[in-house]
């Protein structure tokens, strides 16, 4: 559209200017949930390290079953100890996670045998190699388990605990300065006198910081004046990475984001071609960056996810910051398109399909709260009812 900047567009100025925190620190693997790895990291050991048993039974030589389906019960081996060499003819009663008695070279479940006395009768031969679970089937020593730049889930942790690793080096954590412009924002628990709303983009937007592991600095509401927004702008600047804000963007009389950043630093103004969402700021203050986001709650939610969170991304570390997104059924016709690019707010049904909010109106918070994620329609693209459509579930958009 004419005299607007296409997402595409924006996205690449806002991200070649994204630098990684240049800080990383080891933090004790038990605490490093969440966190963007700064090195690969390698195992210096096989998982399993020993072979094991995968199940409670019996572990034998199957060459013994030929003769006879009865075995002495040699030996007893438990989790956290260690068998010795299996006799020929013999069994050892075996419990999960015991290692494999050399010799052995299959493992009968205990269902499948009955005790007789001291011996072990095997109702069902095992097939070779049955039920061991066998040193470095898991991890290979030397191999690598977790690249850089990922963003540590539970499991992740958990695998470099497998491999005995304690703590793993991280970036440090982005420190994200938050504030919210407009005369006319009041906080929950206040009263609410005539003309005023709740801030309820406060409550949005430090609730995404906190998904994507911020340090976060909340300098709350700031009066819609330029000296009051200039000295915030100063605060935030010294004590951040980056400074994200909702309002005061357009170019109406009480918009004062935009000469307060260009006062104490530098700043692009856009027209985004989206919807919603259209203006956007960008730009520099001291060493920080800067992203002044819209004040209507929808465009302020859907522009953090679709600006904020790759460049976040980007300078916490993270190698990957696209998210992925799902080609799945719209069951909804959507048959006068906006000229510029949508993001609508949908809900995936029982059938598997995607079910829309009915407004789609920019003001309308309750369509983000009642989606599962975001519609990424392209310009003057009708949908119909059946069609496929680019689907980013927020839980994609939340990691
Ligand atoms: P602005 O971008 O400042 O022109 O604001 C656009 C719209 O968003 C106006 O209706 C504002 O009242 C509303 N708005 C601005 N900031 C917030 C906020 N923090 N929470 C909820 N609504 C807001
Ligand atoms: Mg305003």
């Amino acid at each position: 559209m004419k005299g607007l900047l296409s997402v595409d567009a924006a996205l690449e100025v806002l991200l070649s200017g994204a630098r990684p925190v240049a800080d990383i620190e080891d933090v004790p693997a038990l605490e490093a949930t969440g966190r963007v790895l700064a090195r690969p990291q390698r195992s210096t050991m096989d998982v399993p390290p020993m072979d094991n048993s995968a199940m409670d039974g019996y572990a034998l030589r199957l060459a013994d079953l030929q003769k006879s389906n009865k075995l002495k019960i040699a030996q007893k081996i438990m989790a956290g100890s260690v068998g010795k060499e299996l006799s020929r003819g013999t069994a050892a009663r075996i419990f999960t996670g015991a290692p494999i008695p050399p010799g052995a070279d299959a493992v009968v479940m205990q269902e499948f045998c009955a005790v007789e006395g001291d011996e072990v009768v095997v109702k069902k031969s095992p097939k070779p190699a049955e039920w061991i679970r066998y040193t470095g089937s898991d991890v290979k020593k030397g191999g690598e388990i977790l690249p850089a730049g990922k963003r540590l889930l539970p499991q992740d942790t958990g695998l470099a605990a497998s491999v005995g690793i304690k703590t793993l080096p991280v970036f440090r954590r982005v420190r994200l300065g938050l504030f919210f412009t407009g005369d006319e924002l009041a906080m929950p628990g206040d009263p609410l006198p005539p003309g005023r709303i709740y801030n309820s983009n406060r409550f949005t937007l430090r609730g995404l910081a906190e998904l994507f592991g911020c340090e976060i600095h909340d300098y709350g509401i700031v009066p819609d004046s330029l000296d009051a927004t200039r000295q915030v702008l100063r605060r935030a600047a010294a004590e951040c990475d980056l400074i994200v804000t909702s309002g005061g963007v357009s170019v109406g009389d009480a918009d004062f984001v935009k000469p307060a950043v260009e006062a104490e630093g530098s700043l692009l103004m856009w027209k985004i071609a989206m919807k919603p969402g259209r203006p956007l700021a960008f730009g520099k203050v001291g060493d920080a960056a800067f992203i002044g986001l819209p004040g209507n709650p929808v465009s302020s939610f859907v522009t953090f996810l679709v600006f904020v969170r790759p460049f976040l991304l980007k300078i916490q570390g993270n190698s990957n910051v696209e998210p992925r997104s799902i080609n799945a059924r719209a069951d909804f016709d959507w048959p006068e398109p906006d000229a510029r690019r949508e993001f609508l707010r949908v809900k995936w049904n029982a059938q598997g399909g995607l079910d829309l909010y009915p407004t789609q109106d920019s003001a309308v918070l309750t369509s983000t709260a009642w989606a599962d994620g975001l519609v990424d329609n392209p310009a003057r693209q009708a949908i119909r009812k059946g069609e496929l459509v680019r689907f980013l579930p927020y839980s994609e958009l939340y990691r």
